[in-house]
């Protein structure tokens, strides 16, 4: 079964993409617009709109990172939790709740959310106007070096 998600067709789609030895770059366009994106996977028969992935599109090898635009009103369709991968969100825009093991946070334009794999979650949108928020998702514990410690200078 292939769990690749890929840009929808129908949808924006990523501009500028370059390549270098050592980089890839796409340009994913304005915030507001980011909405207009969806993805799908064909063999499963799953369209997920406003969303974006970039571990395929970046060719990323530790982490998935989303980009979500959740129109008014939204209401994730189902709780989940994950097996080994945290999820850090960051809330670029808007307001809503998140809820975790039955407990509902709110969040807004500058809120920074980790949840722990275990956790189970459900986002939704009370507000009337998109939240757009970046949810990286990286293996629980897998980090050795960062910044100072993974820098060569
Ligand atoms: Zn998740």
């Amino acid at each position: 079964m292939d769990k690749q998600f890929e840009f929808s067709q129908d949808g924006k789609q990523p501009q500028n993409i370059q390549e270098g030895k050592n980089f890839i770059k796409a340009d994913l366009g304005n915030i507001n617009d980011l909405g207009a994106y969806a993805m799908e996977n064909k063999e499963l028969g799953i369209k997920s709109e406003g969303k974006i992935f970039l571990h395929s599109l970046l060719n990323l090898t530790g982490t998935e990172v989303s980009i979500n635009t959740f129109p008014a009103g939204y209401e994730a369709p189902f709780k989940h939790s994950h097996k080994n991968n945290e999820e850090l969100h960051i809330i670029l825009k808007g307001e809503g709740v998140i809820e975790v093991d039955g407990e509902e946070v709110t969040i807004k334009e500058g809120s920074v959310m980790n949840i722990k794999p275990q956790g189970v979650r459900l986002i939704k949108n009370t507000s009337n106007k998109d939240l757009v928020v970046v949810i990286i998702q990286t293996a629980q514990n897998s980090l050795f070096g960062y910044t100072l410690t993974d820098a060569i200078i």
